[in-house]
């Protein structure tokens, strides 16, 4: 982030070109607090941080577009802001990474009021504050087109606790916390698409807060993963942020395996369920490859699931047991007839 000047802070009902970039910065700025391991934080060049003794440094960012990842008139600045940052600490959770510290550029149209911004970053500095991690930098510019916000995470972990992708082995159970496809059927009904197109009976709109909410304010399963690090006992992990059939598949291509997913052993939310209850068929597609779940898929050996087990349930996280890996190459999705689910699509792809 640029030098903080002694600027003065401006009352919220302007718009964002009365203040000016470092206007803006200093405003930002004045809300962020230091942390553990911050040596310098926000106002010198670059700031300066320390890593815990033995600890390796993970590293991950997320861009999130206006009209390409959220829209403003159904993403509130508080959730959107909050959002932001919980991406990028379930990406650093699924390595089994410590998030620590953020830095955060925005891109913002001269005519949005401070309003949207201070929203923003009360979201923003709300999930730094619930997951222990310093805002330390970033940067702003003026936008011509729509908000761009840029989150890179810094994050620590002793290098025999961090899980990789690659380390799935044959016969590993495939395991999967809370539930899947609460975020994609939100995002459905907040844009009134259909759910399933095969079948003309839709779901109600009303009453689907916990989706919205599930879409809008992602929780990142920051314990669920430091517990699975510390008890080591999960051979490959990543986040289902994509969807579980291309996330999984990331895992599969990376540790040289396939996998099965059994479609009835999905975890769905009481919410989800009632909603598509007037559909003829669950809409598994919604399921497999809605995306924007952000629980954590993992794999681990079958004689860990006790253990798996208890250690999901004193960290109050459910977690379920969804399929096995395959020595032969790709993930299919099967009826527990052994039938094979056909899938409509492969997960969620920016370039397709
Ligand atoms: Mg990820």
């Amino acid at each position: 982030m640029h030098r903080i000047d002694s600027t003065v802070i401006s009352p919220s009902s302007t718009a964002l070109a009365t203040l000016g970039e470092f206007g803006l910065i200093a405003r930002i700025a004045s809300g962020t607090r230091s942390g553990a391991g911050v040596v310098t934080g926000i106002g010198d060049d670059a700031a300066v941080t320390a890593l815990s003794p033995g600890m390796q440094l993970l590293t991950s960012t997320d861009m999130l577009l206006e009209d390409v990842h959220f829209r403003r008139r159904w993403h509130d600045p508080y959730r959107l802001g909050r959002k932001s940052l919980a991406v990028s600490i379930s990406d650093i959770a699924a390595m089994g990474g410590i998030p620590r510290w953020a830095l955060l550029s925005l891109a913002i149209p001269p005519d949005i009021h401070l309003d949207f911004v201070d929203e923003f970053m009360r979201g923003f500095l709300a999930m730094a504050s619930e997951h222990a991690v310093t805002l330390i930098g970033g940067d702003t510019c003026s936008s011509r087109s729509g908000v761009t916000v840029s989150v890179t995470l810094l994050g620590e972990q002793l290098p025999e606790q961090i899980i990789r992708r690659s380390g799935a082995l044959p016969d590993d159970d495939i395991w999967v916390t809370g539930t899947l496809g609460d975020a994609a059927l939100g995002l459905r009904l907040v844009e009134g698409l259909t759910v399933c197109s095969s079948d003309p009976r839709e779901p109600v709109v009303e009453e689907a807060g916990p989706l919205l909410h599930r879409l809008l304010d992602p929780v990142p399963q920051v314990i669920a993963a430091l517990a699975l690090a510390e008890a080591g006992v999960a051979t490959a992990m990543i986040d289902v942020s994509d969807g579980i059939l291309a996330d999984f598949g990331h895992i599969a291509e990376q540790s040289g395996v396939g996998g099965c997913l059994i479609l009835d052993d999905l975890p769905l939310s009481p919410d989800f369920c009632s909603h598509t209850a007037r559909l003829s068929t669950v809409p598994y597609q919604l399921v497999l490859s809605g995306g924007e779940d952000y629980e954590l898929c993992f794999t681990a050996q079958p004689a860990c699931r006790e253990k798996i087990v208890d250690c999901m349930k004193k960290c109050g996280i459910a977690v379920t047991r969804v399929g096995i890996v395959t020595r032969s190459p790709g993930v299919t999705a099967v009826n527990r007839d052994g039938s094979q689910h056909i899938a409509q699509t492969e997960g969620f792809d920016h370039f397709t």
